[in-house]
């Protein structure tokens, strides 16, 4: 099957407690397709500057990420930056050059236009409803987003919603999103914007995927040292869309497989800064936390009588 994929294609400045990298590689659909590319074959949609190395464009190919789409404009890439406090779970935005993104026009190679599964990473929601509008019909729409988009271009986001199976955010997006307090109830409250399936990341503390009737946990891996939260929400993304579009499509099982080997794959890309962890994990590694999380979590019914 093919997953397409729209998002930022970035440089990050970014600073944690434990030190600070100045014009790494990132993006939403960076991230994403780095990790989705273990899985399955990634189409990428996105637009770099004359500043973008040329050698990092080769190595997307060397994983067999289809970059046909990715287009350089004169101009720069667009650059973020953030920091983190004490507490990881919250990214804290210092600037947002949208730079080559401000004026760009996705035009999709024509052998893009039937994805099986396709994932509007975070990026404008114009250029998602852009990208939603260039293909046909695909089995399954997902979006994230972040604060940047909720409250800068509102109307465009829950317009492109009404056309989205299912959302990724975290629970401070989903409270902005809703106005709900409590998670739960901002799902519902999303769901009647269009999603029918909402997963609501919680850092540290896992995601917790929610349908009408269904509710599902996946723990994250418990890991002793997380350097650099940058791009795990995406990384968890490009996980769970991978095993989906590997494993046959959205169903209840291999939603809740892919919701772990999405919580797998962040718990790599963590460990370093930008994608100097990820880079180097292979399908074994994915698989063998995978063995320890199933471990970890399970447990035996009570032995009281009936
Ligand atoms: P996350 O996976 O949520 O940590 O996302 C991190 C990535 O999002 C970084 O690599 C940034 O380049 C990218 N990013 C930050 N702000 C934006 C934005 N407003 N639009 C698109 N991408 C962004």
């Amino acid at each position: 099957m093919t997953l397409l994929v729209v998002g930022s294609v970035a440089f990050d400045s970014v600073a944690t407690p434990f030190g600070q990298k100045d014009r790494v590689l990132g993006g939403s659909a960076n991230f994403f397709s780095m990790a989705a590319s273990l899985l399955t074959k990634v189409q990428l949609v996105g637009v770099i500057g004359e500043d973008f190395p040329q050698e990092h464009v080769e190595y997307l190919k060397g994983r067999e990420i289809d970059v046909s789409g990715l287009q350089r404009v004169p101009g720069k890439t667009f650059h973020w930056k953030g920091k983190y406090e004490y507490d990881l779970n919250e990214a804290h935005t210092l600037e947002t050059h949208l730079n080559v993104f401000a004026d760009f026009k996705p035009q999709l190679p024509e052998h893009f236009k039937a994805p099986d599964h396709l994932f509007l990473a975070n990026i404008d929601p114009e250029l998602q409803l852009n990208v939603l509008n260039q293909v046909t019909r695909p089995k399954l729409v997902a979006l994230d987003t972040m604060n940047y988009w909720i409250q800068g271009k509102r109307p465009a986001l829950l317009n492109v919603l009404k056309h989205v199976d299912l959302l990724f955010v975290n629970d401070a997006e989903a409270r902005q999103l809703s106005g709900e307090h409590n998670v739960v109830k901002a799902a519902s409250a999303i769901r009647r914007m269009g999603p029918r399936t909402v997963i609501i990341k919680r850092g540290e503390y896992g995601a917790l995927l929610l349908e009408a009737g269904l509710a599902f946990y996946a723990p994250a891996y418990p890991l002793e040292d997380v350097f650099d939260p940058t791009g795990a929400g995406d990384t968890f993304a490009g996980g769970v869309m991978g095993a989906l579009d590997r494993w046959g499509g959205f169903n209840e099982h291999t939603s809740r497989q892919a919701m772990v080997v999405g919580g797998v794959l962040a718990s790599y890309v963590v460990e370093d800064f930008s994608f100097d962890r990820v880079r180097k994990v292979t399908l074994q590694d994915v698989q063998s936390r995978y063995a320890d999380l199933r471990r970890f979590t399970d447990f035996k019914d009570l032995p009281l009588p009936e």
